[in-house]
């Protein structure tokens, strides 16, 4: 054991939510990604300042995620800890009589459960992410949505712990307007945008101590009332257009950011990139901007079908593509 294992160990062995040497594969969609040397599902925010501090006091960076469904883990994996930002708690205070609530969600709780919950006590304004695999946190940090919807437009407020300065951990609550969301975007985010090399393989951001600095620890969003049968309908309306436009295969989503006024998924298909298999993974055959892991595959795999995406479309349209999906754990050659 690692000096770093063995005071987590001490510290969290009890909980039964420590992982020592733990593959990030099982922690992502993609399923892909080596050992993180400490994995923890930390299920509040004392745990999660205990752990920083561990992490500090040694000198070895920490990772904060959600479901990992919109990450590409290192098949290095992650010096450190990877801590799952896990509080789960959640619920629903009505404002009298306006047929509005107020949803109060921790960063933990996975956001297709909590739609098909609120549909069943008829609570409506989140179905869209009835088919968006990850945590209310990770939603906030990517500003997630689809059909024309996303996070940002029922989101009140996210309460969030700044480790700015370790030895002085706070915590706020961040109105929306300060958060500054955009498309794929808050300020969560900021800093960790992707360069490419001049061959279009991406560089990930340095790894900082602590990443991010500012952690969701939960969210406020604005809910109304609705007819149980008609949520439902749309919850399953939206399911079922995934099922016909998704791959079933572990992915992590959309590999790129759509460019303005188009479609990555189009641009990449139009160049019959379709199907394209490198190594394990394969640009998806259903939807070109999704990026299949076919059983096996490494994040070396995913990285060379990334890269030829990005060249091609590049060279063909001089369009740059930005990634969506984020690279995370020790890329460092
Ligand atoms: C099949 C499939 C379909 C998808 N469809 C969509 C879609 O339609 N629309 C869409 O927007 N996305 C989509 N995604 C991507 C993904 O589900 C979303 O981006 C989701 O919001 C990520 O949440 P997560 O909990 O998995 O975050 P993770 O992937 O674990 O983390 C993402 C980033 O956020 C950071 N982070 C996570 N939690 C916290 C926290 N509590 N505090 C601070 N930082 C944090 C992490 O460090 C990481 O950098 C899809 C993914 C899959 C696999």
């Amino acid at each position: 054991m690692t000096p770093f294992q063995t005071a987590c160990q001490h510290a969290f062995g009890q909980t039964g939510r420590l992982r020592l040497a733990e593959p990030l594969a099982r922690h992502g969609t993609f399923a892909v990604g080596g050992p993180a040397e400490v994995w923890f599902a930390a299920a509040n925010e004392g745990e999660i300042s205990q752990i920083a501090a561990l992490a500090h006091a040694q000198d070895l960076p920490i990772l904060f995620a959600g479901n990992g469904t919109n990450v590409l883990y290192a098949d290095a994996g992650a010096r450190g800890a990877v801590v799952r930002v896990s509080p789960e708690a959640w619920s629903v205070a009505e404002d009298g009589a306006t047929g509005e609530a107020t949803l109060t969600a921790g960063a933990g709780v996975s956001l297709p459960k909590l739609v098909n919950d609120l549909a069943e006590r008829g609570w409506a304004g989140l179905e869209w992410g009835a088919g968006v695999p990850g945590t209310i946190g990770g939603a906030v940090v990517s500003n997630a949505g689809c059909h024309g919807m996303c996070i940002g437009d029922t989101l009140l407020a996210a309460r969030v712990l700044s480790l700015r300065d370790p030895a002085q951990a706070t915590v706020a609550e961040l109105p929306a307007r300060e958060l500054e969301l955009g498309y794929r975007r808050s300020r969560f985010r900021q800093h960790r945008e992707i360069a490419f090399t001049a061959d279009h393989r991406p560089i990930a951001a340095p790894r900082l101590l602590v990443d991010p600095v500012e952690i969701i620890l939960g969210a406020t969003c604005r809910l109304t009332r609705d007819d149980p049968a008609a949520i439902k309908a749309r919850v399953a309306h939206f399911k079922q257009h995934r099922k016909e436009t998704q791959p079933p295969q572990p992915s992590a989503g959309s590999v790129f950011k759509n460019p303005p006024g188009d479609y990555a998924g189009r641009l990449i298909e139009s160049l019959g990139l379709k199907g394209h298999q490198i190594g394990r993974a394969a640009i998806s055959a259903k939807h070109a901007n999704f990026i299949v892991n076919l059983g096996g595959a490494t994040a070396a795999d995913i990285i060379s079908l990334i890269a030829l995406a990005h060249a091609s479309v590049q060279d063909r349209y001089a369009v740059t593509l930005e990634l969506e999906v984020e690279l995370r754990g020790d890329w460092e050659a």
